[in-house]
């Protein structure tokens, strides 16, 4: 071990961010426990319930998740990541996304498609200078060298400030409010026809719904989710 190394884990040693048991930063165990999703959720409203009536016009053309956002190590992990900007989970985070793939059986929304481009949900610009980074790039990276390696990376959104977080908006209908407008495509963008948008969690579709109109209005044909949890 460099003597560096030796002095930085002395000070800082490697322990789980859900259960602080040493040797690695989001643990396996954590990882397991937090689950697996099999089952698609809807794309128009981002239910897991399978029996449910849910036509929307505006819906996705397909949506997918990895993780539980109710299981509490995976929300242990993401507050983490997000509210106290510990990076060192994203490996744990690329694992729990090749285990996913690895067992999962369904084919993927964008089955047949032979050109996606792939785009992150930008944060509100005010989060991300509270934050000092945007957290669904982080994910999007992962996405890009575990499930979709050949997809093309894109940066055509931009995203306004917000007073009022989604995440703080109990109702589908305020969601949908809040967000609305909130999202425009820089200047000059040729927008490709099958879009996959990538964000950290979808809780009821709302801002991956009001992105899909924007770059669907802009000429894009299909639009397609993955989120890294469902859930609220
Ligand atoms: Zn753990």
């Amino acid at each position: 071990m460099h003597p560096l190394t030796f002095v930085i884990e002395s000070l800082f040693p490697t322990r789980c961010v859900s259960c602080r048991e040493g040797g690695d930063w989001w643990c396996a165990a954590c990882r397991t426990q937090a689950g697996y999703v099999f089952r698609d959720p809807c794309a128009s409203c981002a239910s897991l319930v399978r029996e449910h009536s849910c036509e929307r016009s505006d819906a996705l053309d397909g949506l997918t998740a990895a993780g539980f956002y109710h299981a509490r190590t995976l929300r242990d992990m993401l507050q983490a990541l997000k509210y106290h900007g510990v990076r060192c989970v994203l490996p744990s985070v690329r694992i729990f996304f090749h285990e996913w793939k690895e067992q999962r059986l369904d084919p993927w929304p964008w089955v047949g498609v032979s050109a996606l481009a792939i785009q992150h949900l930008p944060a509100a610009v005010n989060r991300v200078r509270e934050r000092g980074f945007d957290q669904a790039i982080m994910f999007t990276e992962i996405v890009c060298q575990e499930i979709v390696p050949w997809a093309v990376r894109v940066d055509l959104l931009v995203r306004s400030s917000s007073a009022t977080t989604q995440a703080s908006l109990v109702h589908g209908s305020l969601r949908d409010a809040n967000i609305r407008g909130a999202f425009s495509i820089h200047a000059g963008s040729i927008v490709p026809s099958e879009i996959l948008l990538v964000d950290d969690v979808v809780t009821t579709g709302s801002t991956m719904r009001e992105a899909a109109r924007i770059l669907r209005a802009a000429g894009a044909q299909k639009v397609y989710g993955i989120a890294f949890a469902v859930g609220a």
